[in-house]
């Protein structure tokens, strides 16, 4: 059985003080063992990486980042290379996630470079895909998700990367595919990527975590808005500990 990775994404929140204060309650649930056989992981902002690494130290949980550059470095302004992730002590990077897919054009083809950089850098990418609201309607959400794993997972990435499905309908807003909809989708991306570690995200809560850690191919999370709230952050790293 694959260890269920539970991976927070903060997105851009957080200051030293509450960022550090959220670490430590995380590092400290960990420590305790209350979660059971999940691998634990936080993605905070990037200014936050350093003084987060140092709340987690020794706790067994993971740091990560939430997006790198393709390129390993030189004049790319405001971009960070994979290899500075790691050197802070990342272990993991979120790449392609909706809102840069949407927010700063990136292409499959982007997405594909930026996660060979975080391969190249030791790193394990964990690659975000996932149908809109009117590709979904369309019934288009299988040759989406297809598509997006075909343009965007390097070749021979196997065992290495980590697939996250996140319908861009269901991130943030609360609402949640049925769990015969997640497995649909699973399935899929199973019999595309038979070594990857397959995760499901958007609007995971405690509430809902049991079910949808307990679908087929499901191997953890990757948890936005909850993940801001530690004691929820554990309850749902604790379901998953559960299900999976
Ligand atoms: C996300 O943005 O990766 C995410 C899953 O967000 P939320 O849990 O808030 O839907």
């Amino acid at each position: 059985m694959t260890t269920p990775l539970i991976a927070g994404n903060w997105k851009m929140n957080g200051l030293r003080a509450d960022g550090v204060a959220r670490a430590e309650a995380v590092a400290r649930f960990v420590r305790a063992g209350s979660v059971g056989p999940c691998e634990v992981l936080l993605c905070p902002p990037a200014t936050l990486l350093t003084p987060v690494a140092a709340a987690l130290a020794g706790s067994g949980a993971a740091l990560g980042g939430q997006d790198c550059a393709a390129s390993h470095g030189g004049a790319h302004t405001g971009d960070i290379a994979a290899a500075m992730l790691a050197d802070l002590g990342c272990r993991y990077v979120i790449v392609g996630h909706s809102e840069r897919r949407a927010g700063h054009g990136e292409t499959d083809s982007v997405i594909r470079s930026k996660a060979g950089a975080a391969l190249a850098a030791g790193l394990t990418p964990i690659l975000c895909v996932g149908e809109t609201g009117a590709q979904r309607a369309a019934g288009e959400t299988l040759a989406t998700v297809r598509g997006q794993v075909e343009g965007s997972v390097p070749d021979g990435a196997g065992a290495r990367i980590v697939v996250a499905y996140e319908p861009v309908w269901a991130i943030g807003t609360g609402r949640t595919p049925a769990p015969v909809d997640v497995a649909e989708v699973h399935a899929e991306l199973r019999r595309l990527l038979p070594d990857g570690r397959l995760l499901y995200g958007g609007s995971v809560t405690p509430d809902n975590a049991g079910a949808l850690m307990g679908v087929a191919h499901v191997q953890g999370a990757l948890v936005g808005g909850a993940s801001l709230d530690a004691a929820a952050f554990e309850r749902i790293c604790q379901a998953a500990g559960k299900a999976l």
